[in-house]
């Protein structure tokens, strides 16, 4: 029989709104240090570093903002979806009522919020899969408002930047993302970029791209060396952390390759802010693991 997992999913959303992963930490921690000493922009980092160890220490959110509940399930065959997209709905209700998240989920039409992080069939956003195996892997990412909406999207060609239906154009649209976003998404950021798709599956790509690890390169070596130089260049742009100026406005790129008609080629970018919050769980038979 199907295990009720209610409580090891509100378990899962504390872990994922109040302690950030460790991979994301050390990257700001070693952004702290490229920032000169008495500068905002060291200041700023400071003070997500103290932020993040508070969060942790006292099981409060990372930010005020405990953003976009988003979940991938991928479940063995045989497991009822149904039971498992009520359970995480469920989970969701009791992390409100603990203060894990803020009630977030607001009718866009009569502007009412429901109070309990949950809203119509779509909020939260739940992805199943089914996959070969006996585990059951329930990942989820926060994601922040006010990185959501420096987001873009691009259809090439774009005459504006110059950009064709290639990965210089790529490279062209994705530095006239983050020029645009000036910080406002909470810099250091993170850049999942999804090329190709449809406009729907595109955007859906470049935030699913952002579950990877960071460091992780992507296994072609054509989209690994632009993930490096996107970084990179993005960092001389001067925004710096939240857009103080300094050295560190992105600490990863992270690029996924889609099919796409002949007529269209799509570039989404999801900007991710410095609270990279994503988590997952894995429960096979009685146990569960957390990372
Ligand atoms: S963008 Fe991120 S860090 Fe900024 S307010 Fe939103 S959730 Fe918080």
């Amino acid at each position: 029989m199907q295990p009720d997992l209610t409580e090891k999913i509100l378990e899962l959303i504390r872990r994922t709104s109040t302690d950030l992963p460790s991979d994301v930490e050390e990257r700001l921690k070693a952004a702290v240090e490229k920032e000169a000493p008495g500068t905002a922009a060291r200041g700023a980092l400071e003070t997500v570093m103290k932020n993040i160890e508070l969060s942790r220490a006292q099981s409060t959110p990372i930010c005020q903002d405990t953003g976009t509940p988003i979940f991938y399930v991928y479940h063995p065959e045989g497991w009822s979806t149904r039971k498992l997209k009520e359970q995480i709905r469920n989970a969701m209700v009791q992390a409100t009522k603990k203060s894990y998240m803020r009630p977030n989920a607001v009718d866009a039409v009569y502007d009412k919020n429901s109070g309990n992080n949950l809203g119509g069939d779509d909020f939260p956003s739940i992805h199943f899969e089914e996959v070969e195996g006996e585990a059951l892997t329930i990942e989820l990412m926060l994601k922040g408002g006010g990185c959501e909406n420096v987001g873009a999207q691009y259809s090439l060609p774009d005459s504006r930047l110059g950009a064709g239906r290639d990965l210089a154009g790529v490279r062209k649209v994705v530095l006239d993302a983050v020029q645009r976003a000036q910080g406002q998404g909470c810099a250091p950021g993170i850049l999942g970029v999804a090329i190709g798709g449809d406009r729907g599956s595109s955007y859906y790509k470049s935030k699913e791209v952002l579950f990877d690890k960071l460091g992780v390169r992507n296994a072609d070596p054509q989209l690994a060396a632009l993930e490096e130089r996107l970084t990179s260049e993005s960092n001389t742009m001067g925004i710096g952390p939240m857009g103080f100026g300094g050295q560190t406005t992105v600490i990863d790129t992270k690029i996924t390759g889609m099919h796409r008609l002949p007529a269209s080629f799509f570039v989404s970018v999801s900007y991710m802010c410095w609270a990279y919050r994503r988590r997952k769980m894995v429960v096979k038979g009685e146990e569960v693991v957390y990372d």
